[in-house]
């Protein structure tokens, strides 16, 4: 048999196998072919020693905004993707039903990377979120059509894999919670697909009224906010809903952002055991050139925090394919899509910053070495965003 490419002795982590270990990673047409010791180079047409780096699945960020063209939120996918070993771009709601065949079908023509979607309930998505214009894209229920979020979800069940909705003052106005529920009513209508809720950084609606009505296998994205909402109580204990969410099943996202993760909330929550089920950048506009940057810097930071380094590239590999019920991606295993990216764990001064201007001074960072894409090497990967400074 011989392969595309041959991957020689990483270390490789697939948190959906259990592999953690030295070994050869082989592609053929697309997907991965072989992962054993001592495959031989004679049959590979490219063989790139990994020796010395980790092999992970194609990162998967669950929560970015990357619709350029179509709104003037998002950032150019193929770059991130680069910078990250982002191989998998989760749109997550800057498209609603009015205009996501441009996300799916026109942009993703122009990308390499893959681009999948959450549609936004509200009709046309997130049109509206600069500093100069802001619109509050779910606060009038003409814009909120449930029959066409369902029709989109048939329509493209390839690419369109669940329901945004923002719920928080600036999104839902004077409607509170109640396009939630919109949301969840197309979701029952189109195969329960799960539904996004963010967490608005201001009330009305409360906290509570965003997690309990979420079923299991819906995700709430902004998970450690550090804002009014916070999940945590005054006296630091972890909010009921946010207990009874993770025991209903609710996947819990990170989605950092420009606005919505804070350490000082993360470490408490690590510490009362509430990790994520899901590490994402919601990388926009106005998060890509920091706080958050992509979702690489943003597991860093869950890495110099405690997480261990397996759960924290399983919570950007697997989880989120679970999340989106793909069992093609996030996955090293014989048959899947055949991306990875080569990290290395670089060791020396860094100063993270959160959402809320907090600094964080630690010692690593992961670093991309290189992205295979679709079966092939697609880029010797660019300099993270967040290099090394201080
Ligand atoms: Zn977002």
């Amino acid at each position: 048999m011989s392969y595309d490419l041959l991957l020689k002795d990483g270390h490789v982590i697939d948190p959906a196998s259990g592999r953690d270990g030295v070994a050869d990673v082989a592609f053929k047409d697309g997907k991965v072919a072989q992962v054993a010791d001592g495959i031989s180079g004679a049959d590979a047409k490219d063989v790139r020693s990994a020796a010395g780096f980790y092999v992970v699945p194609g990162l998967i960020d669950l929560h970015a905004h990357v619709y350029v063209g179509g709104t003037t939120y998002g950032v150019e996918p193929d770059q991130l993707g680069r910078m990250s070993g982002t191989t998998t771009v989760v749109d997550a709601g800057s498209a609603g039903a009015a205009n996501i065949r441009g996300l799916i079908d026109h942009q993703q023509r122009l990308t390499d990377v893959r681009i999948l979607a959450f549609v936004n309930l509200a009709f046309p998505g997130i049109y509206g979120d600069l500093r100069a214009v802001h619109i509050a894209e779910a606060s009038d229920l003409h814009l909120l059509n449930v029959p066409h979020v369902v029709r989109t979800l048939k329509k493209w069940p390839d690419s369109v894999v669940g329901i945004k909705i923002r719920i928080g003052r600036s999104s839902t106005a004077a409607l509170g919670a109640m396009p939630l529920h919109l949301a969840i009513a197309a979701s029952e209508q189109a195969g329960n697909a799960p539904v996004m809720a963010h967490i608005g950084a201001d009330m009305p609606p409360r906290l509570e009224d965003i997690l309990d009505p979420l079923r299991k296998g819906d995700i709430v994205t902004h998970c450690y906010t550090p804002k009014m909402n916070k999940p945590l109580d005054t006296k630091g204990k972890l909010r009921d809903c946010m207990v009874a969410g993770r025991e209903r099943g609710v996947i819990m996202d990170v989605g950092h952002g420009a606005g919505s993760f804070g350490f000082d909330v993360c470490r408490t929550m690590l510490e009362l055991g509430f990790t994520p089920d899901v590490i994402s950048s919601d990388v926009h506009l106005y998060s890509a050139d920091g706080p958050a940057y992509d979702v690489l810097v943003t597991m860093s930071k869950f890495l110099c925090l405690g997480l261990p380094l397996v759960d924290v590239i399983r919570a950007a590999t697997s989880a989120p394919a679970a999340a989106m019920r793909r069992t093609d991606i996030g996955s090293l295993k014989v048959g899947a899509a055949g991306d990875a990216v080569l990290l290395e764990i670089k060791k020396g001064p860094v100063v993270y910053v959160d959402a809320i201007g907090q600094e964080m001074r630690a010692d690593q960072r992961l670093v991309p070495r290189g992205v295979v894409l679709g079966g092939k090497w697609w880029s010797d990967g660019m300099p993270p965003a967040l290099g090394g400074k201080k």
